[in-house]
């Protein structure tokens, strides 16, 4: 059954991983601290901190900001449900931009309407859907204007590249226009570490704040006690938090996987073009958004398929092509869509109409490194003809 993403666990990977366990220190030792430099260099940010998942980071970026008992967030509602569930952690409350339905990312249009109509707001969290970056600079104008952060949900897009309008080429997790970028290491992701996060950025104050906060609230660090120093075990509690650590083996992981990057990225890029060249032809599905300022990392191959048009429930269908071996995914169910966000913040359907047009449209493609293009071409091959035998009936 071929599936939507899946990862790529090479030889190498294995050996690094073996090496790790066999060392001194499994947790707390050098690779974690080596893991994190090479992702500043990687993504071109001063400061990273690894840690247990994306989720984990993002809750890890909203406590560091400050976030606090009703701030508000604003974000897409067409994303994993942890960009808006780690801020209600801390007492934040979601607030929703609809989509662009070109890009499937906020609307930026559309963000200073619902940035002004919340109270109390905190933070702007842009969400790079499939790789494709959102509009940074505008993103960073509307949060200027009302002095609010800006944290990337930059889990699809590690990798992914765009330029600014003076022509400067960056990298998601620069945080050249954020203060900082969150990122997920999960198997489908671009690289992976079996669970794993990080946070980048340029700001030191929000570095340590995230390096205590990763360690239980708990810094080792003699210039920031309070306190008087008892020796040089000394510890001191700054704020209770939790263990967000990730250990060396999977940083070891990690590290090998980042070598291979450019390369897992290349695949990705290949299969985007090779579906765009066999589906461009069929007007009723609508492939990915390409964009000549953009450099998608291609996380995930969205289209959008009109199935009121054609005639076919989305469900049927995808019965159908799972019957071919070809289990296929949605990316996401709109987040106010779901019962619990209806009843405990009073969203409802036809709040973000693109949203929600997209989410009955959309579906996710296999893409991964190790996918063929044989079975690319199968998958747009069976994609075409079970829908076309609805249309003709
Ligand atoms: C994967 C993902 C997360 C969560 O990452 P985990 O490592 O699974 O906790 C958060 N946001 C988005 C957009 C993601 O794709």
């Amino acid at each position: 059954m071929l599936s939507y993403g899946r990862q790529t666990v090479e030889e190498d990977d294995i050996r690094a991983v073996i090496s790790a366990l066999k060392s001194d220190r499994l947790t707390q030792g050098r690779r974690v601290r080596l893991f994190e430099e090479l992702l500043c260099e990687y993504t071109g940010a001063k400061y990273c901190v690894v840690c247990s998942s994306g989720t984990s980071a993002l809750y890890l970026a909203y406590r560091a900001s400050g976030l606090k008992e009703n701030g508000s967030i604003i974000t897409t509602p067409v994303t994993f449900l942890s960009t808006v569930t780690a801020a209600i952690h801390l007492g934040g409350l979601p607030v929703f931009c609809d989509i662009d339905p070109e890009t499937y990312n906020m609307d930026t249009t559309l963000l200073e309407k619902a940035v002004e109509g919340c109270r109390n707001p905190h933070a702007i969290v842009p969400m790079h859907f499939g790789g494709l970056p959102c509009n940074m600079e505008k993103t960073r104008e509307v949060a200027d204007r009302e002095g609010l952060f800006v944290i990337e949900d930059g889990c699809h897009a590690l990798g992914s590249r765009w330029h600014d309008e003076a022509g400067r080429w960056h990298r998601t997790g620069d945080c050249a226009f954020s203060d900082m970028a969150v990122f997920s290491f999960h198997p489908v992701k671009t690289i992976t570490t079996c669970e794993g996060g990080a946070i980048t950025t340029n700001d030191k104050t929000l570095y340590t704040r995230l390096l205590h906060l990763r360690e239980h609230g708990i810094t080792r660090n003699e210039n920031s006690f309070v306190g008087s120093m008892d020796g040089p075990w000394h510890y001191e509690l700054v704020e209770p938090s939790f263990n967000f650590r990730i250990s060396d083996v999977h940083c070891a992981l990690g590290i090998n996987q980042l070598k291979k990057i450019e390369r897992f990225i290349d695949r990705r890029q290949q299969i985007a073009a090779l579906y765009r060249t066999l589906l461009s032809d069929h007007h009723f599905i609508k492939t990915s958004c390409e964009r000549a300022d953009v450099l998608n990392a291609y996380h995930l191959y969205p289209v959008r398929i009109e199935f009121e048009r054609i005639g076919v429930s989305k469900k049927v269908w995808f019965r159908e092509m799972e019957e071919r071996g070809i289990r296929l995914q949605v990316h996401y169910i709109p987040i106010h869509l779901q019962p619990y966000m209806q009843w405990r913040y009073g969203f409802r359907r036809g709040d973000f109409p693109e949203s929600e047009r997209f989410y009955r449209e959309e579906v996710s493609l296999p893409i991964y490194p190790l996918l063929t293009d044989d079975e690319v071409k199968m998958v747009a091959q069976e994609l075409v003809a079970t829908l076309s035998t609805h249309m003709a009936a």
